[in-house]
C-alpha cells in the first residue's frame, strides 16, 4: 500500500518539475499573497544636482520582506514578476504609492519610478499614470518614469508611441541603466528623453581602468548635445564623484550621499540637507 501512495506522488510532481522549478513556482505564489496582502514597501534614495548643489528628487527602490526568507532582492524577484505578468499589479502599486509619497514632499522634489518592459508595453500604461497622478495630487511634472533600453527590442512604432502619450502626459521620461543594452547609441537617438542614467558598471571602472573617465565624458558629451541631462548611478567615493563632476556630469546618485532609505526617513534627510550637502559644507 505504501509503495502505491510513493509512486502516486512521484506522478503527482510532475518528473519534469525539478528544484529550481519547483522554487520558481512557490515564489510566484508568495509574490500573489505579498500583492493581496500589500507585503511590500518602497524605499526612496536622494538624487542630486551637481549643478544646484542639492537634492533634487528620489528613486523609489521596491522592497520585499518575504515572511519566511526574509528580504528578497527586486533583482530576483522582478524578473519572476515580469514572466509571470505580476508585475501589472505590482508596478501599479508601486506607481500609486510613489505619488502618494512624493505628494507630501517639497515641491522642488521629484520622485522616479522604475516601469518595467512588461508593464510599459501593457495596454493603457498612459492611465495607469495619469490614475496614480490625480489619486495622489502630484503634478506630473514631478514624476520620472525610468525605462530601460530593452523596450525598444519590441515594436519600435508601439514603443515610441507610448513614449510620447506618456510625455503628453507631462511627466518625464528617463532612460535608466544607460550603456548595458545592445545598441545604446541608437536608441537615444529615437527619442528626447530627459534624462540619462548612466549605468554603475561605468562608474565602478572610474579609478581602477586609465580610460573610465573617457567613457562618462562621452556619454555626458552626447546627451548634452541631444539635449538630455545625465545622471551617473552607484557612486560610492570620492573619487568617483571627482571624475564625475569634472568630466560634467550634472547628476549623482549612490551610496557615498545615501543608501535608499524608507518613507518616513525622507523627511529627515530633507529637513538635514543629506549627505551631498553635509559633503559640500564639511
Ligand atoms: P535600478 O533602477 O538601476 O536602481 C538602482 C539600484 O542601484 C538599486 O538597487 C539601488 O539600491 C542600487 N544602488 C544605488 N546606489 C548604489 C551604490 O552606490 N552602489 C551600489 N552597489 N548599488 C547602488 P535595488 O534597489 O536592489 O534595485 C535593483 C533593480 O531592481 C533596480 O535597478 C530596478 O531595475 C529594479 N527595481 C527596483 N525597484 C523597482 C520597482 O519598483 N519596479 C521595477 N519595475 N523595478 C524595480
Ligand atoms: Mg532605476
Ligand atoms: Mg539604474
Ligand atoms: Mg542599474
Amino acid at each position: 500500500h505504501a509503495k502505491h501512495e510513493g509512486k502516486a506522488q512521484y506522478h503527482f510532481f510532475a518528473p519534469s518539475l525539478d528544484q529550481a522549478e519547483r522554487a520558481r513556482i512557490r515564489l510566484e505564489r508568495d509574490l500573489r499573497d505579498a500583492i493581496k496582502g500589500v507585503g511590500f514597501e518602497l524605499n526612496f534614495q536622494p538624487l542630486y544636482s551637481l549643478e544646484k548643489r542639492r537634492l533634487t528628487g528620489f528613486e523609489a527602490l521596491i522592497r520585499w520582506n518575504h515572511p519566511v526568507r526574509g528580504p528578497i532582492s527586486p533583482l530576483e524577484f522582478i524578473p519572476l514578476a515580469e514572466e509571470s505578468g505580476l508585475i501589472i499589479p505590482i508596478g501599479e502599486w508601486v506607481l500609486r504609492e510613489a505619488c502618494h509619497q512624493a505628494s507630501t514632499w517639497p515641491a522642488d522634489v521629484s520622485v522616479a519610478v522604475n516601469v518595467s518592459p512588461k508593464q510599459f508595453t501593457a495596454t493603457g500604461i498612459a492611465n495607469t499614470v495619469l490614475s496614480a497622478l490625480s489619486a495622489s495630487g502630484l503634478p506630473a511634472h514631478r514624476l520620472e518614469l525610468e525605462i530601460t533600453e530593452s523596450i525598444f527590442t519590441a515594436d519600435v512604432d508601439q514603443t515610441l508611441a507610448t513614449l510620447h502619450s506618456l510625455r503628453t502626459l507631462g511627466v518625464k521620461i528617463v532612460l535608466d541603466d544607460f550603456g548595458t543594452g545592445y545598441s545604446s547609441l541608437s536608441y537615444l537617438r529615437s527619442f528626447p528623453f530627459d534624462k540619462v542614467k548612466i549605468d554603475k558598471s561605468f562608474v565602478e571602472d572610474l579609478g581602477t581602468s586609465g580610460n573610465g573617465h573617457a567613457v562618462i565624458r562621452a556619454i555626458t558629451m552626447l546627451a548634452a548635445a541631444l539635449g538630455m541631462e545625465t545622471l551617473a548611478e552607484g557612486v560610492e567615493d570620492v573619487t568617483q564623484f571627482e571624475v564625475l563632476e569634472r568630466e560634467g556630469c550634472q547628476n549623482i546618485q549612490g551610496y557615498l550621499f545615501s543608501r535608499p532609505v524608507a518613507a518616513d526617513a525622507v523627511t529627515g534627510l530633507l529637513r538635514d540637507g543629506a549627505g551631498y550637502q553635509r559633503q559640500l559644507r564639511a
